[in-house]
């Protein structure tokens, strides 16, 4: 057990978590940086969230109403990438999973541009973090014409893993096969986003169809004993952000949130922001909203944190 951790938790000292190595990996890079250090850099105060969203249409909402105005175009994702960078310095996040949508890459001008400012900020502000890209698609894109396109972004090797996010169950599982056919070739790890608000038996469906390594949320398999029995012996990693649930009303509480079923049936999970810009809620104060609401015990929360330094 980490001590620098462990008294972080129980004196709720934001300065030793601060200090402790973390990963993050589920951090969707547009919305990846602090809102403090946003406001810092355009000058101006930016709105606090509400405490709940109505799901995601609502979030998505309120950050086209309130933070998106102030950083628009190719210019505001850069400087929001560029924050995202900065937040891992500032939290000591040595794993970072990141994922970056074939839109945005597309806007800042294709992938080698992408690719040389997106290391460079990596560089500028944490070279010893092992970043690992993902590259990720809405669940409402075209899917055949994106994958005769993915070998462009992925051929070059900068990405890690796949993703698709934006919503479930607006399509069948077997419809992104041609994404994730492609992503095996390529040897990426194959996540999804599965199991926010939709049930155990879609995260079970997700895994055997497209052939997941990971899930994004998942935390809805904790209504099912057989699929986290599934999910434990076959070693799938659930990235949970518990903020992002409680704000999108996909969990009741923080002392009621899922994680701590799972955990209790053997599920592998990490602890991660999805949105730190919407929900304002960076790493370490997730493990502390976690410790405080009594949903798992600093050994189970530093057990977690190692893992999720593990590649
Ligand atoms: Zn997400």
């Amino acid at each position: 057990m980490n001590s620098l951790f462990y008294e972080g938790l129980i004196e709720n000292d934001i300065k030793k978590l601060l200090a402790v190595p973390k990963s993050d990996l589920h951090n969707h890079s547009t919305k990846g940086c602090r809102r403090e250090w946003l406001a810092e850099q355009l000058n101006m105060d930016l709105p606090k969230p509400p405490e709940k969203f109505g799901g995601l249409d609502g979030m998505q909402e309120w950050f086209t109403r309130n933070l998106k105005p102030y950083c628009l175009g190719s210019e505001g994702i850069i400087l929001r990438w560029e924050g995202a960078f900065a937040e891992a310095k500032r939290n000591n996040i040595t794993r970072l999973a990141m994922n970056f949508g074939a839109q945005e890459i597309d806007l800042v001008g294709g992938v080698d541009t992408f690719t040389k400012m997106i290391e460079g900020f990596w560089k500028e502000y944490c070279p010893e973090t092992n970043f690992e890209p993902e590259l990720t698609y809405v669940s409402l894109c075209d899917v055949s014409k994106e994958a005769d396109r993915i070998d462009e972004y992925v051929s070059t090797g900068f990405f890690k893993s796949i993703d698709v996010c934006g919503g479930e169950n607006l399509k069948p599982f077997e419809d992104f096969l041609p994404l994730y056919k492609k992503a095996e070739q390529y040897h990426l790890i194959k996540r999804i986003h599965v199991g926010e608000s939709g049930s155990a038996e879609d995260v079970r469906r997700a895994v055997d169809v497209l052939g997941l390594d990971e899930i994004h949320h998942g935390i809805h398999a904790a209504t099912s004993k057989e699929v986290m029995k599934f999910l434990a012996k076959n070693k799938i990693i659930l990235h949970v952000c518990p903020s992002s649930n409680v704000m999108l009303g996909y969990a009741k509480s923080y002392e009621d949130h899922p994680i701590r079923t799972l955990v209790q049936n053997g599920v592998q999970v990490t602890i991660n922001t999805d949105d730190l810009l919407i929900f304002d809620s960076s790493i370490e104060n997730e493990y502390l909203l976690l410790y405080n609401s009594g949903a798992l015990s600093a050994e189970e929360l530093d057990e977690i944190r190692l893992a999720g330094l593990e590649q």
